[in-house]
């Protein structure tokens, strides 16, 4: 099959979260299946300065936004240590910025106009290159128009008439919302503006868009997607969701180990596998020790997390949690993200406050992120949703026991350790129910009981690095929703 991923996101040409994660594994996994992908994506400074090799293609088109054309450029590139062909789509008013979506904690006031570009400039593409489609896998909503293009504008034009669409919602809480005006960007008709179709509460909604259109719907844990049907976890979506459940499937996200994997790893100070975690891990923890200017000390817990300081992600809880137990518990605290102002603050207070338990980088590296997993002892997550989450799959390959509270694809992966799961083989971190801090802590403290018993302690990491969430079977299971996709646009009679 021709797969064309749809995407702001591929590691390692821009990545801000898991969807450059997924976007520059998952298409080498199905190349590997036999399908041919294709992955195009916008040309944001970040990607033109990854140091990826970059081409031009001499390829250019014009794309209709409300009342203008606006032209654009096709580069290529491919996806490292694979034949994937990236397209990246230069248009530099809309993608040479400082970010790739908003800057100060404020989105582009353009982003409407910005994404509907990307829409058609991908349809654009697809005959300015002359590419053959049989399933167009658009992602998150800045993906979102898609299928309502191939629907309305395109239906009837031959080359477009058999594309099917696969949608994969990363994250529900970014929904691309925009007044009803921007419907004129589009060059929809306002007859699509109900709430049937475009409409959310008298905004136009590129994610709901997306849900109503497309001819198959994933999300990226089976969890979630089951809370995605109700709320909080639907953000007022449940209603076009439980609409279309037949079609909403969850795929759990793999991880890429040529990338994550302690044995290989070239940033980290050790390498080290399921067999000689003690010495590796130690090494690492006392070189990332040093490098933060913590004191070097092994026989404590050092505790990590790595991540976008945002509610979303449990940051209150830990706010709540940590001056506490850096004030009382002899723990090391390593913390690393950007996001909300109000965390970077009492983060940057705690470290000043007790640099000797606390260190924190505000700021994103994924270079220190490595070190981070391969350091630590002990891997928090408590996400108040989350709808995959990678950290947690790379903890456990790194032999840094997760922390989560249970929810979306943390639910799925991580069980929690008690007798029967120990006694099982199946234990492989510690994860707590309520979002609240006072759960919060006693999962911690669980946890760091945990690492003073040695033979506990080894049994879980090991059990945690032994497993296998590499991509393939996911891989496959996209194969088979491909497959769905096609035979509903191709054979719609026979789907009833
Ligand atoms: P989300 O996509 O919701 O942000 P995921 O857990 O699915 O969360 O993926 C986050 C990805 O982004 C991981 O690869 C993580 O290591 C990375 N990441 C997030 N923040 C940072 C940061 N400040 N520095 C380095 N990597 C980061």
């Amino acid at each position: 099959m021709n797969i064309l991923f749809a995407t702001t996101e591929a590691a390692p040409f821009c990545k801000t979260g898991g969807l450059g994660d997924v976007c520059g594994a998952l298409p080498i996994e199905l190349e590997k299946l036999g399908d041919r992908p294709v992955v195009i994506m916008p040309a944001f400074r970040q990607a033109l300065e990854s140091g990826q090799p970059i081409e031009s293609t001499g390829v250019r088109f014009e794309a209709p936004i409300g009342r203008k054309l606006v032209a654009g450029e096709l580069l290529r590139s491919t996806l490292p240590g694979s034949g994937v062909p990236v397209y990246l789509i230069k248009q530099d008013e809309y993608f040479d910025r400082t970010e790739l979506y908003g800057e100060h904690g404020a989105d582009y006031g353009d982003n409407c106009e910005r994404f509907v570009f990307f829409a058609r400039a991908v349809l654009e593409s697809i005959r300015a290159l002359d590419l053959e489609v049989d399933v167009l896998h658009c992602h998150d909503w800045q993906a979102g128009l898609l299928p309502v293009y191939l629907k309305t504008i395109y239906a009837d034009r031959t080359r477009y008439r058999d594309i099917a669409t696969l949608y994969t919602i990363h994250n529900l809480a970014y929904q691309g919302s925009f007044w009803h005006w921007d419907m004129e960007l589009t060059g929809v008709g306002w007859e699509y503006f109900t709430p049937q179709h475009m409409e959310f509460y008298g905004r136009l909604n590129f994610m709901k868009s997306a849900l109503m259109f497309a001819d198959v719907l994933t999300t990226v844990s089976p969890r979630y997607a089951m809370e995605i049907q109700s709320q909080p976890a639907s953000c007022g979506l449940e209603g076009v969701l439980r609409h279309r459940s037949d079609q909403l499937f969850g795929v759990l996200n793999g991880v890429d180990y040529t990338v994550w994997n302690p044995e290989t790893d070239p940033h980290i100070a050790a390498n080290y596998g399921p067999e000689n975690f003690q010495h590796g891990k130690a090494v690492c923890k006392a070189a990332l020790q040093r490098e933060l200017g913590l004191p070097e000390r092994s026989g404590i817990p050092l505790i990590a997390t790595v991540g976008r300081l945002a509610e979303q992600k449990g940051f209150d809880l830990i706010a709540e949690v940590l001056p506490r137990w850096a004030q009382q518990i002899d723990v090391q605290w390593v913390l690393l993200g950007t996001g909300e102002q109000r965390y970077h603050e009492l983060l940057a207070r705690l470290q000043a406050e007790f640099p000797e338990r606390v260190a924190v980088r505000l700021g994103f590296s994924n270079e220190l992120a490595h070190r981070i997993e391969a350091g630590a002892d002990l891997f928090l997550m408590p996400s108040r949703y989350e709808p995959c989450g990678l950290n947690q799959l790379y903890s456990l390959k790194y032999g840094a026991v997760p922390v989560v509270r249970e929810t979306g694809g943390l639910a799925d992966t991580i069980t929690n350790c008690t007798d029967a799961t120990l006694a099982g083989g199946t234990a492989n971190g510690f994860s707590f129910g309520d979002p609240n801090a006072h759960a919060l802590s006693d999962a911690i403290d669980r946890g760091c009981r945990a690492y003073q018993d040695q033979g506990l302690w080894d049994n879980l990491v090991r059990t945690g690095m032994q497993q296998d969430w590499s991509w393939g079977r996911s891989a496959r299971r996209y194969d088979e929703l491909y497959r769905l996709a096609i035979s509903q646009v191709r054979e719609p009679a026979t789907m009833g």
